[in-house]
């Protein structure tokens, strides 16, 4: 299981303090899983992450429940579950990318630039299908968020629904990560899991 959790530290604050980080403590925690146990620590894992301003492996904290043996992976908000690209970055890329008119060539080599990450034409195209295949999640999870009383969006193409609910949240969450954490909690989804 993966659980995300909330962090001032960027990832590059994060990745200086290594094991001295102060993990969120789960010892006192119910297993979710079988409702029978605390949990123990279990050590950690190592994981590459791609951030803006850091690139590299990153320590991940684990618990383990002594009774089904299930372990528990504690994630920074920043980290995207199974993605190496940071929570912020991928936001940031798929506002963009889904706003962009001329070609994908000139849009990656202008992400580049501006924030000094390389993304292959192949990954970007996976983002925006994954994005767009998960857009019903992302409106839903946009509206009950944000207790928004009006329709996220009123088009009725995927791609253009998705767009509105990241742009909803591109202007009133100051950090995706808030929103992503939330969506993974309520319902291991996130921007582009499963
Ligand atoms: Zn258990």
């Amino acid at each position: 299981m993966q659980q995300i959790f909330q962090t001032n530290a960027t990832p590059a604050e994060y990745n200086r303090l290594g094991r001295d980080f102060p993990f969120p403590d789960l010892r006192n925690t119910l297993c979710q899983n079988c409702l029978k146990s605390e949990y123990t620590p279990h050590g950690y894992y190592q994981r590459y992450l791609i951030a803006e301003n850091f690139e590299g492996y990153i320590e991940i904290r684990r618990y383990i429940c002594s009774c089904c043996q299930v372990t528990v992976s504690l994630l920074p908000w920043f980290c995207h579950p199974r993605r190496s690209f940071s929570v912020e970055l991928i936001h940031c890329l798929l506002v963009k990318f889904l706003d962009w008119t001329e070609s994908v060539v000139s849009f990656l080599g202008g992400f580049a630039k501006t924030h000094g990450v390389k993304v292959s034409r192949q990954l970007i195209y996976q983002f925006k299908k994954r994005v767009v295949r998960n857009c019903n999640i992302i409106l839903m999870e946009v509206t009950r968020q944000f207790n928004l009383e009006s329709p996220v969006s009123n088009s009725n193409e995927q791609r253009n629904r998705v767009k509105d609910a990241l742009n909803i949240i591109e202007t009133k969450s100051p950090n995706p990560c808030q929103v992503s954490m939330n969506m993974f909690s309520h319902g291991s989804h996130t921007y582009l899991t499963p």
